[in-house]
Formats: C-alpha cells, structure tokens, sequence
C-alpha cells in the first residue's frame, strides 16, 4: 500500500505505471532476497548488473538506437523510486544510467556512444564518474589529477576518492586537468576504459558509516595511458562546463531517493505501530504517536508534491540549477528528520541493525553530503536572492 495518498503527477502515464509494476515485481524477485547477502559481503554481486540489465533497467531513459529503453527521465524516477521503496537505495545504478551514461549522451561523439551506451545498457560496462579527490571535493576547481597529452593519446596521473561504483566500474569518466595551467578551463572529462588502461589502479572499498553494501572506492591512476578517443567529445576544456550543465538532474536523482526512502520509512513504521503494543494498546493508539506521524506524512507530502513538480519541470528541460538544489537540499533534509523520528518509534528495535528502519537511519546521512553537500546547495539558492 502507498504511505502517501498524493495525486499522480501528470507525467505519469499509464506505461509508466506498467514500468512501476514491472520494477517492483523484478526488484521483489531478483534483488531483494540478495540483500542481506550483499550487506554481509559488503558489497552487490557484479551479476546483478547484468540482470539489471537484461530487465531493461539500466539506460531507461537513453535512446533505443543506443542500446538504452528509448524512455525519458520519468522512466528513469520511477525505477529509482522502486529502487529506494524496495530499499535498494544503495545501488549505484541510478548513477550509472542518470549521470554516466547521459553523459556521453550529451557530449560524446557519434563513435563514442556507438561504444559505451549500448555497453552500459546490458550491464557488461558499469559505469562511474570520478570528480572528488582526497584534496577536492566541494571545490571541484582544486581538482589535480592530470591528463596530459602524450603521442596520440592522454597520460592519466592522480588519486580519486569516494568513487561510487568504484570496485565494479571498467568505464570512468575522470575528471582531469588538460591544461594545469587554467582552472575551469583547463578541465576535460577523460572516458577511462579500466579494462584497457596499464596503470589504473582501484584501492580500497571504503569502509562507512552507512550503505554498508554500497560500492564507495579510491581509485589511482599511475602514468596511465588512454587513447586520444577517450577525450569526451572532440574538444579539451570543456569538462567543467558538461558537469554544470548535467547538474539539474544529478540532485533530482538524489531528491528522488529521498522521497522513496521517506515513503517506505512511513509504511514501514505504520505497520510496526499498528501491530506493537504497550500498556495494553497498539502503538498507533497513543496520540503522540499519530502526532508523530500526522507530521511525517504531512512534511512527506509537501516533498512529494515538490518533487514531482520538479521532474515535470526537468522533463520540458525548465528545471533550473537553484530549483533541484532547493530538491535535493530540502528532501534529504527531510529525509533524515523523517527517518529518525520513525526511528524512535521503533523503540530498541530500530537500533537493531535487522530492522530496516536502523539502516535507512546510517544510510540516510550520506545524502546531505554527496552530489554536492547541503550547504553548497544554499550557496547555489543563495545566488538568485
Ligand atoms: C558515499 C559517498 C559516495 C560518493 N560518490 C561520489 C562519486 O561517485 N563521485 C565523486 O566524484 N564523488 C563522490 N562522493 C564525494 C562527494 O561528492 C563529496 O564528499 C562532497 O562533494 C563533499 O566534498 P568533500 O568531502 O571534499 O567535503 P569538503 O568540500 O571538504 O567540505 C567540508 C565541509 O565544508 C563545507 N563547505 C565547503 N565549501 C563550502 C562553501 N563554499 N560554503 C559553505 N560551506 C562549504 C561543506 O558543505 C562541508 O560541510 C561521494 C561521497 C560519499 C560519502
């Protein structure tokens, strides 16, 4: 059952809706029951990928005459929704598909995406895009990895960390210095195949605080040599510029996470209530409790009304930089608040790590922080004042 009786944005069509279905029965089926296993292993089986894949789950909204679904975005929020409803909020695949493969999308050549898209698509490329360094990570200009031009190809040298899709990843978009000399200007997007490239290194998983099983690595490039095809589209320079432009709908992807985790933190906490008693009576019973949730709910339909105006926005491609930041800023915000008042419903038992609730708590942080931390978000919003 929905924990929010919000009316279906009008881009939401009856295909949609099908795809909906079809995403919560395969996810239900084939993921879900491998989760615990991937949360004692710390990490998804790489097979998953390739079942994503055949599922047609990956490259929703990419064109069909690349290898993708032919969708739009709206195909894309609705797998990631199911995603975060089926609490596989972990999952690198929505950046995979919504920022690496638009990506090449938007600024590859005709080869280059002949090459990867439909690649990505099946699951045999996985995909990730490495902008933070252990010394850049808000302040994206300060980034100092290097791609100098070397023959007819580019010499990769630097560190990047926080890499999602770090351990599974063979196609990297690095983001690199051209030209040290110039800040922005001087940034390209390098496409690394890891698979090709001597002198790719991956370094550790990183341990966490929460998305125990989410794939989060270091990775070092050592005079790591790339043909000149690897260059994202045919010019040098233009890296900053591709990573602003594809901004709107990096946050949207995490605003989206957030309403679908706040979803499922609802019913998931409207259940136990109803069936926990104390004192004789249900949980639910006691007014603090329908105070508590009364809130949540109302708070959870305001984002969710947001959030799919937002899409709606992005899909006539009118959603501006300020307005996802205030999406994605405001919904993992809410998230968090959300999620920890659900929490102490829960009593002890949403301290227990088998309770869902626990981990949506230690997973939920990270989304302030990621696509650009909170703050940075208000410094965007705070620029149209
Ligand atoms: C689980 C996880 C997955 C990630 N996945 C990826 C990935 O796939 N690819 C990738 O490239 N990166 C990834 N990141 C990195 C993430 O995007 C960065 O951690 C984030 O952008 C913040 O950078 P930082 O950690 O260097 O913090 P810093 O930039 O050092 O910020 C530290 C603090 O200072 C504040 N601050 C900085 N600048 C300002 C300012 N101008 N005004 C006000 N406050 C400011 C920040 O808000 C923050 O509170 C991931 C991170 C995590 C934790």
């Amino acid at each position: 059952m929905e924990a929010l009786s919000v009316p279906r944005p009008e881009w939401m069509t009856e295909e949609l809706g099908m795809l909906e279905e079809q995403t919560r029965r395969f996810l239900s089926h084939e993921m879900v029951p491998h989760i615990e296993t991937w949360h004692e292993q710390g990490m998804m089986d790489r097979s998953a990928w390739n079942k994503l894949g055949e599922a047609g789950l990956l490259l929703a909204g990419i064109p069909e005459e690349y290898g993708g679904a032919g969708g739009t975005f709206a195909h894309e929020t609705v797998i990631n929704r199911e995603f975060a409803l089926a609490g596989m909020d972990q999952i690198g695949a929505p950046l995979h598909s919504g920022i690496v493969a638009p990506y090449i999308l938007n600024y590859g050549t005709e080869e280059q995406k002949k090459k990867w898209l439909p690649k990505l698509a099946s699951g045999e490329l996985v995909g990730a895009i490495a902008m933070s360094e252990p010394g850049a990570g808000s302040d994206l200009q300060a980034v100092r990895t290097t791609a100098v031009k070397s023959g007819n190809g580019y010499v990769l040298n630097g560190s990047k960390t926080f890499i999602t899709n770090g351990q599974h990843a063979n196609l990297i978009i690095v983001v690199a210095k051209t030209d040290p000399s110039q800040g922005a200007k001087g940034t390209s997007l390098i496409v690394v195949e890891t698979d090709e490239t001597p002198g790719f290194r991956r370094g550790r998983k990183l341990k966490k605080l929460g998305m125990d099983w989410a794939d989060t690595s270091e990775l070092f490039f050592e005079e790591a040599k790339v043909p000149a095809e690897a260059l994202l589209g045919t010019e040098e320079g233009q890296g900053f510029f591709q990573l602003m432009r594809d901004l709107p709908q990096e946050r949207l992807i995490v605003a989206t996470s957030a309403i679908g985790m706040i979803e499922r933190a609802l019913r998931l906490t409207i259940d136990y209530v109803k069936d926990r008693k104390a004192f004789g009576k249900a949980i639910v019973e006691y007014q603090n409790t329908q105070f508590e949730l009364a809130e949540c709910k109302t708070e959870a339909t305001i984002g969710r009304v947001f959030h799919d105006h937002c899409v709606a926005q992005h899909l006539k491609r009118e959603l501006d930089t300020a307005t996802a930041s205030m999406a994605k800023y405001w919904l993992s915000d809410l998230q968090n608040k959300v999620v920890d008042r659900c929490l102490q419903l829960f009593g002890g038992y949403g301290f227990m790590d088998e309770y869902p609730i626990s981990r949506m708590y230690r997973d939920a942080r990270v989304q302030r922080i990621y696509a650009g931390t909170n703050e940075i978000m208000k410094v965007v919003i705070a620029r149209t004042l």
